[in-house]
């Protein structure tokens, strides 16, 4: 006979564990028992400073107002991450959240652009890109209503993750969750059917659930010290596998955007928050050393460190199956794409909205766990695709990484959508995939993958008709953002407010 699934337990409290109750409570509290267990000795992972729009959507469904998250998080705005070196010294280019230009009828924009730049006419791409403008003009606000056909401004946050997790865990227990710290020693499977029925805790306690969600981070306590799920390591697209991150005092400009600059090994991330700047260098230890990339790092920091760098390891990849038995791995549990395109959170995010879709009633349903399985695959494997295209397109070769980069064989879709691409400007996603055609375009045309043709469906306005069009969206962005506060007052007016 099947189990009914009444009491899910949340094994671990750092972002994806937070995340999970909060939203567990908020949507499943009356029905079901939820009870989450973490370490304060063990700590969290304690990175994950960048994100992406979609959070924007789980904090309102949580009912966290947004003046008050960026208050108690020490939040600021991102616009999108701005590429520094990658295509090759020297060179930035920004993938910015949000619409590109306008389209007219069902052509999208950059096919116009696509033509006027065959013509001789193009002009500079970032122009026509709101969210890029903003944010190179360091200027963010709330737009009421806007003022011409354009679409609003689209952002994300940056933010102190500790501060976010304290959040959710006030949000989470004041609806029920139970919390119980402590660590916990071993596993309890069931002899029938391998599936979990409770952690143990150092003092010998259980707590028992009929559904775990692992949230443990790298080690996956239950999806991997447990059941044995198994990992597919990516590290041969994505070598990098090391970071040193430190916080440093804030200098600099105060930018509504990550900015991620390329270096001999990795790439190096500043992110700006009110109270301090969070720094890190993402390196691939096969071609540097741990001194040498913290070297780096300290000597590429806007302000005065904090702290002393702290090392963390890691190996992209995913777990093979997500759920496994009466567990769901979510966040590091289940895997780690490296933080180029801040998209780990984002992870987080979408595995809770998949598991409350499926949430199973009358026990658990081998169909369902099938599709959740599938869907997670796919999810990953188009981000993981999207972020190997950063490392391919390059044209550097001043490094052995970045040679080896250059040179490496791409997964088959990744080949598929760059030749594509090149063929005719266009991207042909597969199914409702996290990055949208707006943000490949950025990124193919950032790093130098620039198309042979464009589609014919641009050639419906005449030249004389084309310059005016490219004209007016420049006049209507201009005329959007004029009437912007800059970053700095905008985030200045909210801490101010309380
Ligand atoms: P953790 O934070 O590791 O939490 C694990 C929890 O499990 C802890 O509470 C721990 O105490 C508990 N636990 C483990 N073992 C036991 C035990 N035996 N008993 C009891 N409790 C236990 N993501 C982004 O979206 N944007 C970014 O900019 C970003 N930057 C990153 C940079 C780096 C270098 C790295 C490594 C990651 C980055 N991430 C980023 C990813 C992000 O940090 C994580 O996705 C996020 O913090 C979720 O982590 P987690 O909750 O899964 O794991």
């Amino acid at each position: 006979m099947r189990k009914p699934i009444r009491t899910i337990v949340i094994v671990g409290g750092g972002t994806a564990g937070w995340m999970s109750a909060a939203a567990l409570a908020r949507v499943a509290g009356k029905t079901h028992r939820l009870h989450l267990v973490e370490s304060e000795e063990i700590g969290t992972v304690g990175v994950g400073e960048a994100t992406i729009p979609p959070l924007v959507t789980f904090n309102r469904v949580l009912g966290i107002n947004e003046d008050d998250f960026l208050r108690e998080t020490q939040g600021t705005i991102k616009l999108g991450i701005e590429f520094k070196d990658w295509w090759r010294r020297g060179h930035r280019y920004m993938h910015a959240f949000g619409a590109i230009g306008r389209p007219l009828g069902l052509t999208p924009f950059h096919q116009f652009w696509l033509r006027a730049r065959a013509l001789g006419l193009d002009g500079d791409w970032e122009q026509y890109v709101p969210n890029t403008v903003a944010a190179r003009a360091l200027r963010y606000g709330r737009q009421q209503r806007p003022r011409t056909p354009l679409e609003p401004l689209t952002h994300a946050f940056h933010f102190d993750a500790g501060l976010y997790a304290a959040l959710l865990r006030r949000h989470a227990t004041a609806q029920g969750v139970k919390r119980t710290e402590g660590r916990i020693r071993r596993t309890v499977l069931n002899a029938f059917d391998g599936h979990v029925e409770a952690v143990e805790m150092e003092d010998g306690s259980r707590v028992a659930g009929d559904l775990f969600i692992d949230c443990s981070g790298f080690r996956g306590l239950l999806i991997e010290q447990a059941l044995g799920t198994g990992f597919e390591d990516w590290s041969h697209w994505l070598p990098c596998d090391r970071a040193w991150a430190v916080p440093c005092a804030n200098g600099g400009d105060f930018t509504p955007y990550t900015r991620s600059t390329a270096q001999g090994a990795g790439w190096q991330w500043r992110i700006p928050l009110q109270h301090r700047t969070g720094n890190g260098h993402v390196y691939a230890s096969r071609y540097m050393g741990d001194d040498e990339a913290a070297s780096i790092l300290m000597g590429n920091l806007d302000g005065e460190g904090l702290a002393e760098p702290r090392l963390l390891r890691f190996t992209a990849g995913r777990r093979r199956q997500m759920w496994n038995r009466n567990v769901v791995a979510i966040g590091l549990a289940g895997g780690f794409l490296e933080p180029l395109e801040s998209t780990s959170i984002h992870l987080v995010q979408s595995a809770i909205s998949r598991l409350l879709t499926m949430l199973p009633n009358e026990g658990i349903d081998a169909e369902e766990v099938a599709d959740f399985n599938e869907k997670s695959r796919l999810e990953y494997e188009r981000i993981r695709d999207f972020i190997i295209l950063h490392y391919k397109a390059t044209e550097r070769d001043d490094t052995p990484f970045w040679r080896d980069c250059r040179h490496m064989a791409v997964p088959d879709e990744l080949a598929r959508r760059m030749r594509h691409f090149q063929a005719h400007g266009r991207v042909s996603r597969l199914y409702d995939e996290l990055f949208l055609e707006v943000s490949w375009v950025q990124v193919f045309l950032g790093q130098g993958v620039l198309p042979r043709g464009y589609n014919p469906l641009a050639d419906q306005l005449t030249e004389k008709e084309l310059v005016a069009f490219l004209a007016e969206v420049r006049a209507m962005i201009g005329h959007e953002l004029s009437a912007l506060p800059t970053h700095a007052d905008f985030i200045a007016g909210i801490a101010g407010a309380v």
